[in-house]
């Protein structure tokens, strides 16, 4: 009986193939395969999670700018970490990102996958991706992309993280384990991507389970996702665009980032009672509604009540703060109100 010959050494030859003729050329993929910049692969990897590499670029290219190297960001204030980071969401990532330069500052860059996995905010999908790409350790990295690419190439409709872990171990590349790597991100992103892949034009098609039942984007199946919670709070713009008093949140909310004063409503409580419980923390007087933002985040359904409200508390440079995104837009409620009093004829007008 005549062997069957193992795929595996044909399909890595053809999928780095493809990604030496068409991997993205992205800004952290300097440098020598195997021996990218650690700095810039590792600020890539936590600031593009949860987000499309053509959206993060931007803010990628404004924190290196801000932060060029390890000592620049070990050395910044959390404040200015956090103003850098601006817009990418999740903040605690920022924090920890702070945290781990002061320590790779002091005792230099880990050198291995363990050592990546010991410092603060970095997971096994980061500490594999750092250690392929920056050491040229063979170490299989597991995301949505892999997911997806490893799922339809068996053909598998529920995979486990534990099997597609097994499976991009197996399938890893022991000679250029960083490329194999990047070459399967590339490969999620620009070929086999969620709702339309484009198999004709795929070095794995000869090798793809899921392509040849017909109907490839049936696998992975849609994962059932947990239910959206609608959350609704006050806040109160004391002062103006410029200067406004602003507070350090606690609690679920957006807790640890400065913001607008805010209240999230507790059961059976109103807008109106909630800003009245506000105020009455504040020593503040409320004034009129400006308005309601809704603001989406992975689980919740924030709709925020914007008051005005008077107060003496000092108030602070908003363009200085870090500010989230929710307040970025209950702010705008008070640009768009004073535009729109300008367009007005003069009488009638109101001060905030
Ligand atoms: S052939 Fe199609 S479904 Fe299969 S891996 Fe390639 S792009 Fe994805």
């Amino acid at each position: 009986m005549t062997a069957v010959p193992d795929p595996i050494p044909r399909l890595r030859k053809a999928l780095l193939a493809w990604f030496d003729a068409s991997g993205r050329a992205l800004p952290w993929r300097l440098g020598a395969e195997g021996r990218r910049d650690p700095y810039r692969v590792w600020v890539a990897e936590i600031l593009l999670q949860q987000t499309q590499v053509a959206r993060g670029l931007h803010y990628y290219d404004r924190f290196l700018e801000a932060f060029p190297d390890v000592g620049a960001l070990a050395a910044a204030s959390t404040h200015a970490v956090l103003k850098a980071w601006e817009g990418c969401g999740y903040y605690a990532r920022a924090r920890n990102l702070h945290r781990a330069a002061g320590i790779i500052a002091a005792d230099g860059f880990p050198s291995d996958y363990g050592g990546w996995l010991a410092l603060p905010g970095v997971g096994p999908y980061t500490a594999a991706a750092v250690s392929s790409l920056a050491h040229g350790e063979a170490r299989a990295v597991n995301d949505g992309n892999v997911r997806r690419v490893l799922a339809r190439l068996y053909g598998e409709a529920r995979p486990t993280d534990a099997w597609i872990q097994a499976r991009a171990d197996a399938l890893l590349s022991p000679v250029r384990p960083g490329a194999w790597n990047e070459a399967v991100m590339d490969l999620g992103a620009t070929v086999c991507t969620p709702k339309a892949p484009r198999c004709a034009a795929c070095p794995l098609a000869a090798h793809c389970a899921a392509l040849a039942t017909g109907t490839p984007t049936a696998f992975p199946a849609p994962k059932v996702r947990a239910a959206v919670r609608a959350v609704e709070a006050v806040a109160v713009l004391i002062g103006n665009g410029q200067e406004a008093v602003l507070e350090r949140r606690g609690g679920g909310l957006l807790g640890g980032l400065m913001g607008l004063p805010t209240r999230e409503l507790v059961p059976q409580e109103t807008a109106a009672t909630a800003l009245e419980a506000l105020c009455k923390r504040l020593d503040a007087r409320p004034g009129e509604l400006l308005g309601q933002v809704q603001h989406r985040m992975t689980h919740r359904q924030i709709t925020l009540h914007v008051y005005a409200a008077a107060s003496s508390l000092p108030r602070q440079v908003v363009a200085t703060a870090a500010l989230s995104r929710l307040d970025h837009k209950a702010l705008g409620l008070l640009r768009t109100r004073q535009d729109s009093l300008f367009a007005a004829p003069l009488m009638g007008r109101s001060s905030i």
